[in-house]
């Protein structure tokens, strides 16, 4: 556990219905020294959300009164860039993908592990953080660093041969860090095209750049989100169905 040294602590607001949830989860994470508001329905969670002043939301997907992805769809139609971590009931699938296409930027599946969670949370929340720096050239994760000037991409300070279009592969993933890319975006980002039936192109580069960027190194950066596409994270990987709570 990494223990907030940060004098003004993250605001995080939880919306969810499941009291049991809730609280192992907004216990953990004050524990961590986040401050944590939690609300059992999506209209207020809308209403503290679109009031604005929190750092991230965690959102329940399955909610009494209005359903998790509407919220996210109002929030992101009003203009709100807030990392939005959904999450969902196991194998729900398709509740993921209308979430995810709807604005969220990550989504945990229940049972989840609370290490997890921080881990989500953390990545997340260095992103935003990371939107801030504009000045630097350099876009990194871990030990892997893009230089956009150079163009050179090293990882663990050894350099890695791209082609073009891995390299702006690379780019978008890392602009886009924690946050999970559908093929079309990825598609549409690297190539410009839309409404291409060929994402297979996508997995194609993905397999090549995975080659040259993750091979031989423990923490793997390119993960695949199941159903829906890919993201670039530095978590180590770790069983969403495991020891739960
Ligand atoms: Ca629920």
């Amino acid at each position: 556990m990494n223990h907030r040294t940060d004098p003004s602590p993250k605001r995080l607001l939880l919306v969810e219905d499941d009291q049991r949830i809730s609280d192992f989860v907004s216990r953990g994470l004050r524990a961590e020294g986040y401050s944590v508001e939690v609300v059992a329905t999506g209209r207020e969670g809308l209403l503290l959300a679109e009031d604005g002043g929190f750092n991230l939301i965690i959102l329940d997907i399955g909610l009494p009164d209005i359903k998790g992805q509407q919220i996210v769809e109002r929030l992101r139609s009003d203009g709100s860039v807030m990392p939005i971590l959904m999450l969902t009931a196991r194998d729900a699938l398709s509740d993921k993908v209308l979430g995810l296409r709807a604005g969220a930027d990550d989504y945990m599946t229940k049972p989840f592990s609370f290490e997890e969670l921080l881990a989500r949370i953390g990545a997340l929340l260095r992103r935003t953080e990371m939107d801030y720096q504009v000045d630097s050239t350099e876009l990194k994760i871990l030990d892997l660093v893009l230089d956009r000037e150079s163009h050179d991409v090293r990882r663990g300070g050894k350099l890695i041969e791209l082609t073009a279009k891995e390299f702006n592969l690379l780019e978008f993933f890392l602009q886009s860090k924690g946050k999970v890319l559908s093929r079309t975006r990825i598609l549409e980002y690297v190539w410009g095209y839309s409404n291409d039936p060929l994402t297979n192109v996508v997995d194609v580069y993905i397999r090549q750049l995975r080659k040259k960027v993750d091979d031989g190194h423990r923490v793997k950066l390119i993960k695949t989100v199941r159903g829906f596409g890919y993201k670039l994270d530095e978590t180590e990987e770790a069983s969403f169905d495991g020891d739960g709570e």
